[in-house]
């Protein structure tokens, strides 16, 4: 059986590394905000080509407090893809701010940036580009239709570590970015974790007093802040784990080039095409009748996944947001299929899996 995800396998290769830096941590009695994450937040903004890096909670919270910082509140709009993981939308609803959903480019899947452009009103504040399952949105359209109408232009770069378009990294493109290091992301703590990117030294500094209770100096909270931080623990895991990251993501090209090669005369569709500019997160394929196809890879040992089955504008939690018709978003998450993608797939797994789909597809 070859699951959709192997936590364990992944885990693996970084198992040493690993218990070294929980090992670092205990010995060192520091658990919170100290330099564990100090140096964790150094490291990554190196890594992403910004001058600040904030290490909070979660992905969620990340993308909530850059909208927070950035005044972003009840009566605003902020233009969200409707093809996303939930969590780039709670982002928006957690700020009393409403999203408006924009349908994805039916070949790239990310934010269409003509539809973006329909949907921006006069109470439009914020655009939130989400680097789809490990692709870079189009940027540059991006940055010059926020200028134009004078938005805010935010990354959700939870899929999307060490994506590069012109030797430029995801979570540099933005006014700011959002990461998630969920444990299955590319790159992956072993709990919660995520940060905030930006090289806006002002914005920097507001995250990291809304993370900390609202706090800059020790007993004065001079906002209603939050308690979203990095953990010692997440973050010297991180730093362990962050070398690493380019090979990952290369070994993610080479398992993609390989599912391109062998899929290319099957009746599947592919994802678009790609280079540096995507780090396959996950690889996601089209299918007519889904249902039959999960359950013929499931007999055959292949695990799948959907991602995501349902648009978020129809999910209960946004049943009132007065959601327009949304085809391409609605007919991606009734044919899109994730077939295993991780970087300890071993080559004869990844031809397993390419055969059964070549034969089930
Ligand atoms: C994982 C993810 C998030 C949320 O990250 P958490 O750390 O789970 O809060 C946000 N957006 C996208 C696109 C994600 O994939």
């Amino acid at each position: 059986m070859i699951p959709f995800m192997d936590m364990c396998a992944v885990g693996e290769r970084h198992r040493s590394a690993t218990d070294r830096a929980i090992a670092r941590v205990l010995d060192s009695g520091r658990l919170i905000l100290g330099p564990e994450s100090e140096a964790f937040e150094r490291e990554f903004a190196a890594a992403c080509g910004v001058r600040h890096a904030i290490g909070v909670g979660n992905g969620l919270d990340a993308l909530t407090l850059i909208l927070k910082a950035s005044g972003i509140g009840p009566g605003d709009e902020v233009l969200v893809p409707a093809n996303t993981f939930i969590a780039t939308a709670l982002a928006v609803t957690a700020t009393g701010a409403t999203p408006v959903w924009v349908e994805p480019d039916p070949v790239t899947y990310t934010i269409d940036v003509a539809a973006a452009q329909r949907s921006i009103g006069p109470r439009t504040r914020a655009i939130i580009a989400v680097h789809l399952f490990g692709l870079l949105c189009d940027m540059d359209a991006l940055q010059e239709l926020a200028d134009r109408h004078g938005l805010i232009l935010v990354e959700d770069a939870a899929q999307a570590h060490g994506a590069r378009r012109d030797a430029r990294a995801a979570g540099a493109f933005g006014h700011a970015a959002g990461f998630s290091f969920y444990p299955t992301k590319n790159l992956g703590a072993i709990g919660d974790a995520g940060a905030v990117t930006t090289d806006d030294d002002e914005l920097a500094d507001r995250v990291r007093m809304l993370r900390n209770y609202g706090s800059r100096r020790k007993s004065v909270h001079e906002v209603a802040g939050v308690n979203s931080r990095l953990d010692e623990l997440q973050a010297a895991v991180l730093r362990e784990k962050l070398p690493a990251l380019e090979g990952e993501n290369r070994r993610r090209r080479a398992i993609a080039d390989h599912y391109r090669r062998e899929l290319a005369q099957s009746r599947v569709l592919l994802p678009a095409p790609a280079g540096d500019d995507h780090v396959h997160h996950l690889f996601v394929i089209r299918v007519a009748d889904r249902p039959s196809v999960v359950a013929a890879l499931a007999e055959r040992g292949v695990g799948t996944a959907v991602h995501y089955p349902t648009p978020v504008h129809r999910h209960p939690a946004y049943a009132d947001s007065g959601a327009p018709a949304l085809p391409v978003a609605e007919t991606l998450a009734d044919e899109i299929l994730s077939i295993p993608m991780h970087p300890a797939l071993s080559d004869a797994e990844v031809e397993h899996v390419a055969e059964a789909v070549r034969a089930v597809a």
